[in-house]
């Protein structure tokens, strides 16, 4: 039996690409078209915004509900990773939805540049979001853009404020923040051993990085992620033509270094999430 690797996809995202991709869901009822077929092809985790219908991201809660409920019966026992990214509200309204029963939630543990905005996550924002996942029972994903980010979290568990083992997302390739850099991605998987072996980790990496870094994480032992949000292109000569198809890729790279998808069971178990109920 080879070890599972946790497949997170990002079907949406809520940066306007320039390279627009008419692949990427934006309705309700795309994002859980294209979901179902993400799941279908290996995906354990669902890392999802929403959008309205003219394509700007909002952190609605009640679009968010009802992409959960979509998921919840078309993806049956799939992780709902709900994004509090910056893009999609101001201030504690990112943290809006947290109530509806998502199983995840992303959290910037720190502040950076994106390619055209500052990524604002104040000290005292972090950690109204750290506590409102704690009181509705949502796991974070920590997102490191940046080595800080990492220290951040740590000692924010230290305070009582993240639970242990925690869930780290190094993300690699995002222009004005951290590189895609090998020694980089080494160190800060060493570094997370070393400091809080008992944590699980996985990396993106953005654009035309993500199948690399993709190999890194199987060859480290870490899991992965893929999806339209991070890369909309299969390769310099096309664009990818789903979500699914990346992730189907990500499946094949696995069975190559002895790894399988997680099934959405594994991938509880492994996160130390609640087996589905449905
Ligand atoms: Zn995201």
């Amino acid at each position: 039996m080879t070890t599972p690797c946790i497949i997170t996809v990002a079907i949406t995202g809520s940066v306007p690409r320039k390279e627009h991709n008419p692949a990427v869901p934006i309705t309700v009822s795309e994002q859980v078209e294209s979901t179902h077929a993400a799941f279908e092809a290996g995906a354990s985790i669902a890392h999802v915004h929403v959008r309205n219908d003219d394509q700007t991201p909002t952190s609605d809660p009640e679009r968010f509900a009802r992409l959960l409920e979509g998921l919840r019966r078309h993806c049956p026992g799939m992780i709902v990773q709900f994004s509090t990214g910056g893009r999609s509200g101001q201030g504690t309204a990112r943290g809006g939805m947290l109530h509806l029963g998502c199983d995840m939630a992303s959290l910037s543990t720190g502040s950076c540049n994106f390619p055209s905005i500052i990524y604002e996550n104040p000290p005292e924002l972090i950690r109204f979001l750290a506590r409102k996942m704690l009181d509705h029972n949502v796991k974070p994903e920590i997102e490191v853009f940046d080595l800080s980010m990492l220290y951040q979290a740590l000692a924010l568990a230290d305070e009582g404020l993240l639970r242990r083992p925690l869930h780290v997302q190094f993300v690699m390739g995002v222009k004005n923040a951290m590189p895609a850099v090998r020694q980089a991605f080494d160190f800060m998987v060493d570094e997370v051993t070393r400091l809080a072996p008992e944590s699980t980790w996985v990396a993106a990496g953005i654009g035309r990085h993500q199948l690399e870094v993709n190999r890194w994480c199987l060859e480290r032992g870490g899991h992965c992620r893929t999806g339209l949000e991070d890369n909309v292109r299969w390769d310099a000569s096309r664009l990818a033509a789903s979500n699914a198809e990346l992730v189907a890729r990500l499946a094949a790279l696995c069975a190559s270094h002895d790894r399988h998808p997680a099934s959405a069971a594994e991938a509880r178990a492994i996160l130390g999430l609640a087996p589905a109920t449905s």
